[in-house]
């Protein structure tokens, strides 16, 4: 299973491309977990996407593209990956497709999760991510049992320095006029699911699996039939 998960900030493709992996058995590959987990281990690559990540602006493209040529390239991802976050312009759409013909690979579906600004600021304000092993929760929406412990390691768990108020309009202005048109790249080749994110988790992640389905991305074997 090879997807790609597209939608605004905080829509929850992180939330659902976790879900996704374990589901499939493959990776969830994140850009923005990639930048972050360099930038607290004070590498070259993490100092230099700092400076992009704290304005709200995209990391330059031969840098990400780079990043992700490699991690794609490793062997834990021949079976497949769940990408979150990129491709986030036309530039990384078109590279992403030349790293797949490389590896002789090719994508399943691109997903479009689709939610109002509203819903997204909401999102955004009350997510909390954990230092230890990067879960995220929501105050509101998926509050862990104790506030700011994560559930699952003990944790400490912090708000993202650009879920700010300030740098998510930035971060939604460049979605707009960069990420958007990548949804038609992938309308025209056929691969574009699209789903209504303004639904909780689990609903969310259940219409994903049935629109792959549909599509015949997902082989009525490889399901659990829960649905
Ligand atoms: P969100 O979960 O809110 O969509 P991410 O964790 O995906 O945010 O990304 C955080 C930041 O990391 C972005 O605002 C951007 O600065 C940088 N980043 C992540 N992925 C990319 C990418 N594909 N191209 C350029 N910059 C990226
Ligand atoms: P993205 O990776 O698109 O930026 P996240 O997966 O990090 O988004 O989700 C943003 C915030 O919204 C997190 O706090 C997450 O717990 C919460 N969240 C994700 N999906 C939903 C949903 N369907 N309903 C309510 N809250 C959600
Ligand atoms: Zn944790």
């Amino acid at each position: 299973m090879r997807l790609v998960l597209l939608g605004p900030p905080g829509v929850g493709k992180g939330t659902q491309a976790a879900r996704l992996g374990l589901r499939f058995g493959v990776p969830h590959v994140s850009t923005g977990e990639m930048f972050r987990e360099a930038l607290s281990q004070k590498t070259p690559l993490g100092m230099e996407a700092q400076k992009y990540m704290d304005a709200g602006k995209l990391v330059p493209d031969d840098i990400t593209i780079g990043l992700v040529r490699e991690r794609l390239s490793r062997p834990g991802v021949s079976s497949g990956f769940i990408l979150d976050g990129f491709p986030r312009n036309l530039v990384q759409a078109r590279a992403l497709e030349d790293v797949l013909r490389d590896l002789g690979a090719a994508l399943d579906a691109a997903v479009s999760i689709e939610a109002g600004t509203e819903t997204v600021v909401r999102r955004l304000s009350g997510r909390r991510q954990c230092r230890r092993c990067g879960a995220v929760y929501h105050v509101e929406f998926n509050p862990p049992s104790e506030p700011g412990r994560c559930p699952k390691c003990g944790g400490e768990l912090y708000q993202r320095d650009d879920d700010r108020e300030e740098t998510v309009r930035e971060r939604l202005r460049v979605y707009m006029a960069e990420t958007e048109p990548v949804i038609e790249f992938y309308r025209q080749r056929g691969l574009l699911v699209s789903v209504d994110g303004e639904r909780d988790i689990d609903e969310v992640t259940q219409s994903i699996i049935s629109a792959l389905k549909e599509g015949n991305a997902v082989e009525e074997s490889v399901s659990d039939g829960d649905s």
